[in-house]
C-alpha cells in the first residue's frame, strides 16, 4: 500500500551496503596477480588492524561469521581441550555448539537473557579451576538475539585477576565497527569478525585478529588444517593466493576497501558516537511505548545494551504482525526475534553500519504507524522522544 519506493531493511545482518560499496564490486575480473590487487589487500589488512586497535595479526578468510568460530578454535585446541563459554543469548550457544563439534569440552555459564556476563562470577569459576582446564573462555561482545553487550574490560580484569591463563576470545561480528573495541588494550586474545554487519559489506568475508598468546597456541598444534590455518594468511610470503588459500574474494575486497575508506574518512570515535546517539534514540521511543501495553526492551542495564541491534518484547504475537505491517504496507523489514520463546512475540530493529538518523527516525515512526493499525496498545509521544535525543546530541556533540 505504501511500501513503493526504496525499501529499507533494518535487520541485524547483512546490514544496509553504502552505493559506495556496491558501485567498487561493478567491474570485470581482475588479473589476480596484479601487484595493486596485493597491495590492496596489505592495506585492508592494516585497516581492520586499525579498526580492531590492535598491532598484531589477522587472517582473512572466504567465511562468514559462524566459520571463524571453527577457525579460532581450531587453531588453538585440539579435541578433548576445554573452553568456557559465557551464554548471553543465541549466538554464543552457537559458538559453543561449534566447538563440541570439534571434539572440543564445552561447559556453558549462563547470565539470562537480560544481563551481561557477569565478571565476578567468571573470576570465581576461573579460581576453582586450579589446574587449568579451561583454555580458553569464549564470549560474544553482543549477542546479536538478546542485544546484550558484555564488558570485555572488565571480564579480562576478572581474569587477570583469578590468576588464570586461559584465552580471552571475542565474538565482535555484530560489535565491530559500532561499539568501541580497543583488542590489545583491553588484553583481548583473538577477536572474530565478519564483512556483513558493522563492516557493510557483503556477507562472505570472516576475520580472525590473534595476539600472541594465541599465536603460541597455535605452534604447539600438531595437526592444524591447512585451510584454516592462520598463520600463511596472516604473514603470507608468496602473493595474493596465500592471504585466502587460494583464489582471494576479489569484488568482496573492492567492496571492503571503500567500507573501509568511508569509516576512515568518519573515525573510529566518530562512528562510535553516531551508534550511541541512534541507539539511545531508540531507546526513548521504546520507553514511551512501554508506558502503556506490553513493549519493552528487557536489558535494564543501559550500559549492557548493544547500540547495534535492539531486541523488543512486543508480547503476543504483536512481534510477527507488526514486523508483517511494516514490511508489506510501508517497506521495512524488522529482524525476527531469535532464540525468544515464543519468537512471535519478539522483533529485532538492525542499527549497525550504514545507519543514519533520518533512517533510524524513519523506522521508529514507522513502527509506530503500525502499532497505531494494528489498534496495538502503546504509550504515545515515542517519536517526540527520539527527535529529542537526537536533537540534543546534535547541540552538545
Ligand atoms: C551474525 C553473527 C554471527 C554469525 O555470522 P554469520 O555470518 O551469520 O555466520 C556470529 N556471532 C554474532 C555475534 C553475530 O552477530
Amino acid at each position: 500500500m505504501f511500501a513503493a519506493g526504496r525499501p529499507h531493511i533494518a535487520i541485524p545482518g547483512p546490514s544496509v551496503m553504502p552505493d559506495a560499496v556496491l558501485a567498487a564490486m561493478q567491474r570485470p575480473a581482475p588479473d589476480i596477480y596484479d601487484p595493486a590487487l596485493i597491495a590492496m589487500t596489505e592495506s585492508i589488512a592494516a585497516d581492520l588492524r586499525w579498526l580492531a586497535g590492535t598491532t598484531h595479526d589477522v587472517a582473512l578468510y572466504i567465511a562468514n561469521g559462524h566459520a571463524t568460530w571453527e577457525a579460532a578454535l581450531h587453531n588453538i585446541l585440539a579435541p578433548g581441550d576445554e573452553v568456557l563459554v559465557l551464554v548471553t543469548g543465541h549466538f554464543a550457544l552457537g559458538w559453543a555448539d561449534m566447538a563440541r563439534g570439534l571434539g572440543i569440552g564445552v561447559e556453558l555459564m549462563e547470565f539470562g537473557r537480560n544481563m551481561p556476563a557477569d565478571p565476578d562470577r567468571l573470576e570465581s569459576r576461573l579460581r576453582a579451576d586450579g589446574d587449568g582446564r579451561i583454555r580458553a573462555v569464549l564470549v560474544c561482545q553482543t549477542d546479536t538475539a538478546t542485544g546484550i553487550r558484555s564488558d570485555i574490560p572488565a571480564l579480562r580484569a576478572a581474569m587477570d585477576a583469578a590468576g588464570h591463563d586461559a584465552l580471552l576470545v571475542a565474538d565482535c561480528v555484530a560489535s565491530l565497527g559500532c561499539e568501541p573495541f580497543e583488542m590489545d588494550d583491553w588484553g583481548v586474545d583473538i577477536t572474530l569478525s565478519a564483512s556483513q554487519k558493522g563492516l557493510m559489506t557483503p556477507p562472505g568475508m570472516g576475520f580472525v585478529w590473534f595476539g600472541p598468546r594465541a599465536a603460541a597456541l597455535r605452534e604447539r598444534r600438531e595437526n592444524v588444517s591447512r585451510y584454516w590455518d592462520w598463520t600463511p594468511r596472516a604473514r603470507p610470503d608468496g602473493g595474493l593466493w596465500q592471504y585466502f588459500d587460494g583464489t582471494a574474494p576479489t569484488h568482496h575486497l573492492y567492496a571492503l576497501r571503500v567500507a573501509l575508506d568511508l569509516m576512515k574518512a568518519e573515525g573510529r570515535e566518530a562512528i562510535w558516537y553516531r551508534h550511541a546517539t541512534l541507539a539511545r534514540a531508540i531507546w526513548a521511543a521504546v520507553d514511551v511505548w512501554s508506558e502503556d501495553g506490553p513493549l519493552r526492551i528487557e536489558v535494564p542495564d543501559r550500559t549492557a545494551r548493544s547500540h547495534a541491534v535492539t531486541a523488543l518484547h512486543a508480547g503476543g504475537d504483536l512481534g510477527e504482525r507488526l514486523s508483517r505491517w511494516t514490511r508489506e504496507l510501508a517497506g521495512l523489514t524488522l529482524g525476527v526475534g531469535l532464540g525468544h520463546d515464543p519468537q512471535s512475540a519478539w522483533f529485532r530493529i538492525g542499527h549497525m553500519g550504514h545507519v543514519n538518523a533520518q533512517m533510524i527516525l524513519g523506522a521508529l515512526a514507522t513502527i509506530e504507524a503500525g502499532l497505531q493499525a494494528l489498534d496495538a496498545p502503546h504509550g504515545r509521544g515515542a517519536i517526540d522522544a527520539a527527535a529529542g535525543v537526537i536533537a540534543t546530541a546534535s547541540r552538545t556533540g
